[in-house]
C-alpha cells in the first residue's frame, strides 16, 4: 500500500525533527517539503510507524505492508493551506518512482483519513487526488449524473468493497470522521458533510466498481 499524509505541524523542520525522534514513536519513509524537496528517512524495505491504529481491506497492521509519505502542510490545525505546485509535482514524481519499484494496486493508494477514519483527517480536502490520478496514482471517478440515492445498506457494501472498515465506524451523519465524510474528503472534497446524497451515491458505486476491477491483494 501507499499511504499519504500531511504533517499537521508548524513547518518542515519541526515535522522532520519529530519524525527522527525515537521517543516520539512516529516515522515515515519520506517527507516532502513545500518546495518539493524529498527527504528519505526510512528505507522502503523497512517498516515505518506512520499509520497507527488503522484498517484497510481487513488488514490492520498497515505499517507492515505500506510505504508512508508525509507531505509538509500544517493541515486543519494551521488553516489548511493549499499544497504548492512544486510540492505536488514532487509527490507525483516520488509516487511514480515507488510504483515502478513495487506492485501496488491503485485501489491501495490511500489517505491516512481513509484507513483511520475515526482519528485522522489527513491529507485533507485540499489535497489534489484528482491530479495524482491523472498521473496514474490512485483511483478517480468520471463525472456522471445519477438521480437515485442508494440506501444505507448498499452504501455500506460499497464502502466495504472499497476497503473501509465498516464494522467499527459510523457510516453517515457527521462532517468529520464518519465513513461517508472520509470518502467524500477523498473523492468529493468540495462538499464533506457525511450525507448520502445523489452524487455521493453515484461516486460510491463508481469507486466500488473501479476497485473491484483492480487486483487488490
Ligand atoms: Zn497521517
Amino acid at each position: 500500500m501507499l499511504v499519504l499524509h500531511y504533517t499537521g505541524m508548524q513547518d518542515a523542520k519541526s515535522a522532520i525533527t519529530r519524525l527522527c525522534d525515537a521517543k516520539a514513536k512516529v516515522s515515515a519513509h519520506y517527507v516532502i517539503d513545500e518546495a518539493g524537496q524529498v527527504f528519505a528517512l526510512v528505507a522502503e524495505e523497512s517498516r515505518a510507524w506512520h499509520a497507527g491504529i488503522a484498517h484497510w481491506r481487513g488488514v490492520t497492521d498497515i505499517n507492515n505492508i505500506s510505504i508512508g509519505i508525509e507531505i509538509v502542510n500544517g493541515g486543519h490545525d494551521f488553516g489548511l493551506h493549499e499544497f504548492p505546485h512544486a510540492q505536488i509535482s514532487a509527490v507525483i514524481k516520488l509516487c511514480q518512482d515507488i510504483l515502478q519499484r513495487h506492485d501496488i494496486s491503485p485501489a491501495n493508494i490511500v489517505g491516512h483519513n481513509e484507513i483511520a477514519p475515526n482519528r485522522k483527517l489527513d491529507p485533507g480536502e485540499k489535497f489534489p487526488w484528482e491530479k495524482l490520478a491523472r498521473s496514474g496514482i490512485g483511483i478517480w471517478p468520471e463525472p456522471k449524473s445519477q438521480t437515485t440515492i442508494i440506501d444505507l445498506d448498499e452504501a455500506k457494501t460499497c464502502l466495504q468493497a472499497i476497503g473501509y472498515d465498516v464494522q467499527n465506524n459510523d457510516i453517515s451523519g457527521e462532517p468529520e470522521h464518519c465513513l461517508l465524510s472520509e470518502f467524500q474528503r477523498r473523492y468529493r472534497p468540495q462538499q464533506v458533510d457525511g450525507l448520502l446524497d445523489q452524487q455521493t451515491s453515484s461516486l460510491l458505486r463508481q469507486i466500488a466498481d473501479l476497485t473491484n476491477r483492480h487486483k487488490t491483494d
